[in-house]
């Protein structure tokens, strides 16, 4: 029985033996490639999955960085254009008019301004250390206030004071503007034409001494040509340079003379700005703050009285 069994074990074992055979062998070899090659698969299909599932996330936060930073970048915008003065101070925003709209309206010869009376006091060729004060002392007796179209030249002129000046003009309610700063007319508009290249270095020297003077967050956007828009040619060039800085170049529909023909009193100038503005709803004055001038400040007491009792509303150009 022992041997039997011995031998049918043996037999058994080589039976078994035989089921080793290369074929078998090579098959099992390939099954095994087989689920190995599905398994890399799988693992590699998982593996991708997780990087696409982490790109997402990247991406995600990225956008939601962008976000931020854009939200950020709007705030401090916000801000600063909260700080930004432009040609009069915060609470005198309300006394201004769109110079723009204003500027299109005088070029258009249209004085209307929807039944009710306007007028716009304008002084040129300031800061003076003689006039100005008379003419600010006046404007805050009646009440009202006036539109300063200032040169650099006579701010550097006049030092301290006429700084001190513009500091005073601004904070009373009054808007600063950019009359250039040299009022050379040779240099602005040689031959009677245009250099723009010259105008806007010009202005922008004026630009500067204002900022220096009211702080980085002030700038004007209301200028008044030398001599006058209307004077000169090849103006086109400077229209396209305010269109597109969305600035305002501004003339005049009438004035009190003190600076044309032979010297006027009070009287004369007050007559000037009676007759010039006469029929005119919206009223453009220009007048004159430079040295010399000081019958422009005895008449114009008498000028803010004659527009008040007119009906007239004082407004300021930004
Ligand atoms: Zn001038």
């Amino acid at each position: 029985m022992a041997k039997k069994s011995k031998i049918n074990f043996s037999s058994k074992k080589q039976n078994k033996g035989q089921r080793f055979n290369p074929k078998k062998m090579a098959l099992t070899i390939v099954a095994f490639l087989v689920i190995v090659f599905m398994g890399v698969k799988v693992v590699g299909a998982t593996t991708s999955y997780l990087a696409d599932k982490k790109e997402e996330k990247i991406a995600m936060q990225q956008a939601a960085e962008a976000e931020r930073i854009a939200a950020e970048k709007k705030r401090k915008e916000a801000e600063e254009a909260k700080k930004r003065i432009i040609g009069v101070n915060h609470e005198a925003k309300k006394n201004s008019y769109d110079a723009v709209e204003i500027s299109k309206k005088l070029k258009n010869y249209d004085y209307s301004n929807n039944g009710e009376k306007v007028v716009f006091l304008t002084f040129d060729d300031g800061s003076s250390t003689t006039v100005t004060p008379k003419i600010l002392d006046a404007l805050k007796a009646g009440g009202v206030n006036a539109t300063f179209f200032v040169t650099g030249q006579n701010i550097e002129r006049g030092g301290d004071t006429a700084r001190d000046l513009i500091k005073r003009s601004f904070s009373e309610g009054n808007a600063i503007a950019n009359h250039s700063y040299s009022h050379d007319y040779k240099y602005l508009y040689p031959n009677r034409h245009l250099n723009l290249e010259n105008f806007t270095s010009d202005f922008k020297k004026t630009d500067e001494i204002l900022k220096d003077i009211l702080g980085p967050y002030f700038s004007t956007r209301v200028i008044r040509c030398p001599g006058g828009h209307m004077s000169w040619k090849g103006m086109e060039g400077l229209d396209k340079y305010l269109d597109e800085n969305n600035m305002a170049s501004i003339d005049w529909n009438a004035l009190n003379s003190d600076a044309e023909g032979r010297k006027k009193n009070a009287d004369e100038l007050l007559a000037q700005a009676k007759k010039t503005s006469e029929g005119k709803e919206m009223v453009v004055i220009l007048m004159h703050d430079t040295y010399g001038k000081e019958q422009t400040a005895k008449a114009l007491p008498q000028i803010i009285q004659y527009f008040k009792d007119s009906g007239y509303a004082f407004k300021t150009l930004a």
